[in-house]
């Protein structure tokens, strides 16, 4: 029975991990051969030095035998380890030369989903050669990795904070002056989020259907087509190992957990009802098929109540692995992860066209049976404090709602499964409480 179970593990291991393959980078080199490898004219590589850690390089005078010290190199993960990606920590070794400008850049390991990070050279190279005394902006001096923006954002902010200290070591800058500069978080990544959380929270307390589509179109074009923020298991696995995302170099990401959660609590899926742009995606390809006249399905009722466990088993296990193995990236399988960003793995895209597909015929097929996000924002949701109620004597709303939300009990009372609620208000209006 063991051994089966483990077998069990192992397949669903590496069932997930096909998603994510050749995530983790070659770390057999050691950080000595890694640094001699950013200077071609390297002799010796120095112990570690503390405060700021670095390593100094030196080359020695084939006649006189005399060492000149012609860099230095760091890990960004030891002076910025407070940057996090969309998986994790981005650990990159940088070489500064004596001109003070960055010799190279080596990536040594990372947790992002690796269909996003195939282009990481891409995006490295473009420090080479540039002076470290200025503060390196994405989208001006350094161009992202399309549909990778978290990621992109978390390599430049962690060479620009990491290059903070070694300034001051070099050019006498004070770091905190440094500092100061850098901790500028755009309007827009702060102010936007939190205007449209707040109206989609809004359209829900005050029952306003329309309300809700307008947020529904603007969370698309901003989290979906621009910002490419989602929540993802892998944010929820990164909170339950206390990896909390940096307001400073992850704002949008950080807004989102931290208002979803508290919304969650005091009405429901919010997020899930206005929030996801895949959300909004589903619905599109839904109304446009019954606009169209092609037949819509439904499924059985007590099958459906069955199936929509699915999406538990799927995040118990996400989170099982995720945290067991220390790899939260494992828990970004989401198909609109590789919709937005317009990347993934085949078995990604296959799984993408096969919800897209059935999207068209099931409204919201992902969300109804297989999301592991709106799973655990269903358990959030679970007791809210101002959900919808309804009453004994409602008309029987079961079949009202789109997603099965709504069970009568043996006593014929019509309750709620607030876990299940996608917050549509559709009960709203049919089955007054
Ligand atoms: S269930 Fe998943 S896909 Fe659906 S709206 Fe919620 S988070 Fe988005
Ligand atoms: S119709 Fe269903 S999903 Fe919509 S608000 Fe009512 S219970 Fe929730």
């Amino acid at each position: 029975m063991i051994k089966k179970q483990k077998l069990i593990l192992l397949f669903l291991i590496s069932f997930f991990s096909l998603f994510e393959s050749n995530v983790h980078c070659s770390n057999t080199d050691t950080e000595k051969e890694i640094c001699r490898s950013l200077f071609s004219n390297a002799d010796i590589i120095s112990d570690k030095f503390e405060n700021p850690s670095h390593y100094k390089i030196y080359s020695i005078d084939k006649n006189s035998k005399k060492e000149t010290l012609i860099g230095i190199a760091f890990l960004t993960t030891d002076l910025a380890p407070d940057i996090y990606g969309y998986g994790g920590k981005i650990k990159i070794i940088v070489g500064v030369d004596a001109s003070n400008s960055i010799v190279g850049t080596k990536l040594i390991s990372h947790s992002e989903t690796p269909s996003f990070t195939k282009n990481f050279p891409n995006l490295l190279d473009q420090f080479a050669g540039k002076d470290i005394s200025g503060n390196f902006k994405l989208g001006e001096d350094i161009d992202g990795i399309t549909g990778a923006t978290i990621s992109s954002a978390a390599v430049t902010n962690a060479i620009n904070e990491s290059l903070e200290p070694i300034k001051a070591l070099l050019l006498g800058i004070e770091a905190a002056n440094i500092k100061k500069k850098a901790t500028n978080i755009p309007f827009r990544k702060t102010f936007i989020p939190i205007f449209i959380f707040l109206l989609g929270f809004l359209s829900v307390f005050l029952r306003r259907t329309y309300l809700s589509k307008i947020t529904m179109l603007l969370s698309l074009i901003y989290f979906g087509l621009l910002a490419n923020s989602m929540l993802s298991t892998s944010h929820f696995s990164d909170l339950l190992l206390l990896k909390i995302p940096s307001f400073e170099h992850n704002t949008i990401m950080f807004i989102l957990l931290f208002l979803t959660i508290p919304s969650c609590i005091i009405l429901g899926r919010v997020y899930c009802c206005n929030i996801c742009p895949f959300a909004a995606i589903q619905e599109m390809l839904f109304s446009f098929s019954k606009k169209a006249g092609i037949k819509t399905k439904n499924v059985n009722k007590e099958l459906e109540y069955k199936a929509q466990n699915t999406k538990y088993i799927i995040l118990f296990t996400l989170l099982f692995i995720c945290i067991m193995f220390n790899r939260p990236y494992i828990g970004s399988i989401e198909p609109y992860i590789t919709f937005f960003s317009l990347m993934g793995s085949k078995l990604a895209w296959l799984l993408l066209s096969f919800v897209l597909f059935s999207s068209i015929f099931y409204f919201r097929f992902w969300c109804r049976f297989f999301c592991p996000t709106g799973a655990f924002l269903g358990l959030l949701s679970k007791f809210n404090f101002f959900g919808f109620i309804l009453s004994a004597d409602s008309k029987d709303c079961s079949n009202v709602c789109p997603v099965r939300a709504i069970k009568y009990t043996d006593k014929n009372i019509a309750k709620i499964n607030s876990s299940e609620c996608i917050l549509c208000q559709k009960c709203s209006t049919f089955c007054k409480k």
